[in-house]
């Protein structure tokens, strides 16, 4: 099994350490390197989006060409995990912020993003989610985190944080579409491995 993880920005090498320590977890060996160029993508059998600046990570997908191969990669039903910035790259559809900097989507989830959807005071916290995947909560880690404010039919909710000291209502943090899903916060910085054991276990 090869895993690549999009290593343009971002938290690369969390996902890497984390990733790798799910594979031995479950005994299973396997590859997890990193897609910096093009020609890649179409090596693995499945590909995380990390955190960082969707912006830059967008644009220089885009220059890389790695942006179409990931389109085809996810038309082949290869799986995706995308993780904060890693989110909103696979929505369709963006917030006037992401419209007004004209930063290049995927695309690929039927649903549209926020950026920083939690404000200023709550730029990074910790929440314990109640995930409908999972019986127990899942440490949740946000980070300038994005929310999904809508999203189609066609979209499996699996999770939300209900806010309801700044009357902003339910946002989605956790979503699956087929075979791409979308986290808004960051398993990879905690030593929970559910999600990335869910990640394998379902979409591959
Ligand atoms: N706020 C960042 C963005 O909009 C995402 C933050 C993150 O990935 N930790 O790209």
């Amino acid at each position: 099994m090869k895993i690549g993880v999009i290593a343009i920005q971002g938290d690369v090498e969390e996902h890497i350490k984390a990733l790798k320590a799910t594979l031995a977890e479950r005994g299973e060996s396997g590859e997890v390197i990193r897609i910096k160029h093009r020609g890649i993508v179409g090596s693995c059998d499945a590909i995380v989006i990390p955190g960082g600046e969707s912006t830059t990570i967008g644009r220089l997908m885009e220059r890389e060409g790695i942006t179409e191969e990931l389109k085809d990669a996810a038309e082949a039903g290869k799986p995706l995990l995308g993780t904060c910035a890693g989110m909103i790259l696979l929505a369709s559809e963006g917030d006037e912020e992401v419209k007004k900097t004209g930063q290049p989507l995927l695309g690929l989830m039927d649903v549209r993003v926020k950026r920083n959807a939690f404000g200023r005071q709550r730029e990074s916290f910790e929440a314990p989610l109640r995930m409908s995947i999972f019986d127990e909560p899942f440490p949740g880690v946000f980070i300038r985190a994005p929310c999904i404010t809508h999203a189609a039919d066609t979209v499996d909710v699996l999770a939300t944080l209900g806010d309801n000291d700044d009357n902003m209502g339910k946002r989605i943090v956790a979503a699956r579409q087929d075979n791409i899903m979308a986290l808004a916060f960051h398993p990879e910085l905690t030593d929970d491995r559910r999600i990335h054991h869910y990640f394998l276990d379902t979409l591959i």
